[in-house]
């Protein structure tokens, strides 16, 4: 069983408030860090010095948040309404069990029973304004007595492993802090290592901006999990990746063309090292890449991404040797990495 895996997808941190992850977090790298602080905005920065062959800072990025809801008005029936806090299809909602704010109130997204829906109600698909957590309070008073506007409600899953599959909730992007956590416990590296584990990405990547402008680095690389759809399929032209075939490296996304020279690095350390990996179709998603690239005077970034299925759903896939692979990627493509690579010269 991967402990770490199992850690850190088994505590909530959705956007805004990932207080338990950073907790849990703080406490792993401590002991394996020069520096570490918590900036305003919540991002936990530390900082592992080089060995000062060079005198490079890098920046390595792995967002703590997940997707969940907020509760925002409760009902005179006791019932709560909420609003996405991330990206949702509606359909992975409807009948999900979800724990409330600090005391962790259960609640369940209620769904009408099917029994009841009429002709065509079932061919409609409920919209999440329509939907209500039902956390068991019969009136409104006893409702607020539990939970208030603005608390969090985040997905129940315990992790499990089906062989090399690890199953669980917000591998988006627990996978990437377990990589970055795994990094931070390696030898030091030529350059001061600056690990950010940022907030609020699934809302607009925006701790990871703030971090970027806070440690300046000469180069960025950013640890996610990439959905995949690898599912069978007519046909089979989605912008995907799949499970078991390695790291995924994008190139483009929504918000970014990856550093070229970035890219070619990593796919090479890939091919030097023997390591599998698989380019992401260039297509729509998004990572810290696209905030962390567009600030100061530009930095160098790039993507390493574990492929997940199911992602932004309250249960997740990943392949254990997928996740193997991208932290001796990520560490790999560091080691090899140098000024020379890092500053643009044409
Ligand atoms: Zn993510």
């Amino acid at each position: 069983m991967n402990e770490l895996l199992k850690n850190l997808t088994e505590v909530d941190g959705v956007s805004g408030d990932e207080k338990e992850v950073r907790l849990l977090i703080r406490d792993l790298i401590a002991d394996h860090v020069d520096e570490w602080h918590v900036d305003s905005l919540g991002n936990l920065l530390a900082t592992k010095k080089g060995t000062g062959a060079t005198n490079m800072c890098v920046l390595v990025d792995a967002h703590m948040d997940e997707v969940g809801l907020m509760v925002t008005e409760i009902g005179s029936d006791g019932m709560l309404k909420f609003a996405p806090v991330g990206g949702f299809n509606p359909l992975a909602l409807l009948g999900k069990v979800v724990q409330i704010g600090a005391k962790k109130i259960t609640g369940v997204i209620g769904a009408k029973p099917i029994h009841l829906l009429s002709g065509s109600e079932r061919d409609r698909v409920v919209q999440t304004d329509a939907m209500r957590i039902d956390i068991g309070a019969k009136s409104k008073e006893a409702a607020a007595s539990k939970v208030t506007i603005g608390d969090r409600a985040a997905f129940i899953t315990e992790y499990e492993e089906l062989g090399k599959t690890a199953l669980g909730k917000a591998f988006d992007n627990r996978a990437g802090c377990a990589a970055l956590i795994e990094l931070l416990r390696a030898k030091p590296f030529s350059f001061d290592l600056c690990a950010a584990f940022t907030v609020q990405e699934e809302v607009g990547l925006r701790g990871a901006q703030v971090a970027a402008y806070a440690v300046k680095p000469d180069a960025a690389l950013v640890l996610e999990s990439t959905p995949a759809y690898d599912l069978p399929n007519e046909e089979d032209a989605s912008s995907n990746v799949a499970l078991g075939k390695g790291p995924s490296i994008y190139v483009m996304d929504r918000g970014t063309i990856q550093d070229p020279r970035l890219v070619a690095h990593i796919t090479r350390t890939a091919a030097a090292r023997g390591i599998p990996y698989q380019l992401r179709q260039p297509g729509g998603g998004g990572t810290n890449t696209a905030s962390i690239q567009r600030v100061l005077g530009g930095i160098p970034a790039a993507t390493i991404a574990v492929p997940g299925r199911y992602a932004h759903t309250p249960t997740m896939m990943i392949n254990l040797d997928d996740y193997a692979n991208v932290v001796r990627l990520a560490e790999a493509t560091l080691r090899d990495l140098t000024p020379e690579l890092v500053n643009r010269k044409w």
